[in-house]
């Protein structure tokens, strides 16, 4: 089974090829080939049209190249190269309109010029099933530690039920806020991770209610800390300190509550080794299993979308056509999860 995917939700105009010999699970032959261009905004945040111009000068470009590398594995494997995959995969949103809309343009005519099936995928799902089958876990708990959203999920009766969400904005985007008062360029996680080795403690607002986070403001006490002349270091070390272990103390009280075992994560700020590392010893503490997938699969990347298309295929959740809209705020628990048994916790 081939599949190629294309994911451009916000800043990665990405395309991937993935083969497999059984979708349902991780396998020693599976491989999987992520081109990727991403778009890097000159000054400030994303800015939508501008990102929409990065996707439709790249996604054709990307899609040439997972196109060719599904030619290439089809003739390694003596099958005819006109049509080399079973089905064509695309991010569905969440994420930015005007981007989602050209991804879903060029899914559909690629589906068509192969003739294959089309299908529509969940980018905030695809970010926690990579993580579930890379890791092999049965049912984790799944943290997702993203630019634009922040969630913890878990499944039960066939779907994945949102137990705790941000309040505001995502946890990549606060960080990101935070850096743009600064003047440092985006994205900002990296920077503040690196600047982050250098401070020590100060206090900011920890704001945790029931299950669900806030970030707003620990974002602007960071940036009037600065404005206050704290060290810049300190406030890094400090922003990443609080909202880590906000994520931390609801992911624990998920895998409590739920009585899972497994927790895996997922998104771009999953890439932070320090928030990693919080994850791990809380998991270690409780005795629960940890899994962070390697970074490739962790930021936004059209492989991710390609291992849940395969999944979603296999088990004949495809999309006709004339019903393959995009939606910007599609939400994870939307999403009748056909792919898994349905069971409870
Ligand atoms: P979503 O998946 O919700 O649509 P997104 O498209 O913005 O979000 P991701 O690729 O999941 O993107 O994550 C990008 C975010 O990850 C950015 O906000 C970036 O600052 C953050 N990030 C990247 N590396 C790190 C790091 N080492 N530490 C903290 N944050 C990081």
């Amino acid at each position: 089974l081939r599949v190629l995917a294309i994911e451009g939700t916000a800043w990665a105009a990405s395309a991937a090829v993935f083969e497999t010999t059984d979708p349902t699970e991780r396998t020693d032959d599976e491989r999987v080939d992520i081109f990727t261009d991403a778009y890097a905004p000159d000054s400030g945040g994303i800015h939508p049209r501008e990102a929409a111009e990065h996707m439709h000068e790249a996604i054709p470009k990307v899609v040439a190249q997972a196109r060719e590398t599904a030619e290439t594995w089809a003739a390694e494997h003596d099958e005819q190269t006109q049509n080399p995959v079973d089905a064509v995969a695309f991010s569905r949103g969440p994420g930015l309109g005007p981007c989602l809309r050209i991804v879903a343009t060029a899914a559909r005519a690629t589906a068509q010029r192969f003739d294959v099936p089309l299908v529509g995928v969940n980018h905030m799902v695809a970010h926690l099933e990579i993580g579930r089958h890379r890791s092999g876990f049965e049912s984790p708990v799944c943290l997702n530690a993203s630019g634009a959203n922040a969630h913890i999920l878990g499944f039960r009766n066939g779907r994945y039920r949102v137990l705790g969400e941000t309040m505001d904005t995502g946890v990549g985007n606060a960080i990101d806020k935070f850096t743009r008062h600064l003047g440092w360029s985006h994205p900002g996680g990296p920077k503040v991770e690196q600047r982050a080795k250098e401070g020590d403690f100060l206090d900011l607002p920890y704001v945790v209610k029931g299950m669900d986070f806030s970030f707003s403001g620990i974002m602007s006490a960071a940036k009037q800390a600065v404005d206050d002349d704290e060290p810049v270091e300190d406030v890094c070390f400090a922003l990443q300190e609080h909202i880590f272990a906000m994520l931390t103390e609801v992911s624990e009280r998920a895998l409590s509550l739920t009585g899972s075992g497994q927790l895996v994560l997922g998104g771009g700020v999953a890439q932070n080794a320090r928030l990693r590392g919080m994850l791990e010893s809380m998991c270690a503490q409780r005795g629960a299993e940890f899994y962070a997938p390697e970074p490739r699969f962790l930021r936004d990347n059209a492989g991710m979308i390609a291992v849940l298309g395969a999944k979603m295929y296999d088990a004949g959740d495809t999309l006709p056509i004339a019903e393959s809209q995009i939606d910007s705020n599609f939400r994870p628990d939307q999403v009748p999860v056909t792919w898994r048994e349905r069971e409870a916790w």
